[in-house]
């Protein structure tokens, strides 16, 4: 049982897309997770997951059940991870937009939607991040992945792949486009857990 995680409760937007993975992999450290479908769902978590999926059916979704503002304020302070079609819902604006996904504005990046190409140029790659000035290697799974075409002042870039960055984070969001989820490598997951909750993780 790990301790050090004992206090966090965290959230996983549960609209669409991969959030069962991210449930899974939560469930291997130990932490408390619950699945947001609704505003009400938001108020006793500490940080949010965005999981991969599809932008444009989360989007709608997201104004379905009526989350978009609650979503944006949730945003202003505490943490949040998005992935792949998460990092698209944070991005501030959407090249190849044509089905006019609205993007949450909450990390300072603009990417492009399709920029790998369809499905078949998914892809698997080894990367390298440093994470807290420190080398690790992350088995990422591109799927259907955007790419960032421009990155604020205050991003700070954390893996490249090819020259692009890949894992970026301002102050308290974090984003990948890329998964990591899908098999059993915890890695990314706890330098969010623990690097974002600090003052919950050392209470
Ligand atoms: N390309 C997808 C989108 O536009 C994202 C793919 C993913 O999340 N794996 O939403």
């Amino acid at each position: 049982m790990m301790e050090k995680y004992k206090n966090l409760h965290i959230g996983i937007l549960a609209l669409q897309g991969d959030y069962e993975r991210h449930m899974h992999q939560l469930d291997l450290l130990y932490v408390r997770s619950k699945l947001i479908k609704l505003p009400e769902h938001l108020a006793d978590i500490d940080g949010l997951i965005i999981p991969g999926g599809e932008s444009t059916t989360m989007d709608k979704l997201i104004d379905r059940y009526d989350l978009r503002q609650s979503l944006t304020a949730f945003g202003k302070d505490k943490p949040i991870w998005g992935t792949c079609a998460g990092m698209i819902m944070l991005s501030e604006n959407i090249a190849n937009n044509q089905s006019q996904v609205k993007p949450l504005g909450l990390l300072d990046i603009d990417v492009d939607r399709t920029a790998y190409g369809r499905q078949v140029f998914s892809f698997e790659a080894e990367l390298e991040a440093e994470l807290n000035k420190k080398k690790y290697y992350l088995k990422a799974s591109f799927i259907r992945a955007p790419k960032i075409r421009r990155m604020g002042a205050n991003v700070k870039t954390l893996a490249v792949y090819n020259g692009d960055p890949v894992l970026v984070e301002e102050g308290h969001i974090l984003s990948s486009s890329f998964h990591t989820e899908l098999n059993s490598e915890t890695t990314l997951l706890e330098y969010f857990l623990d690097n974002f909750f600090v003052a919950i993780t050392k209470e």
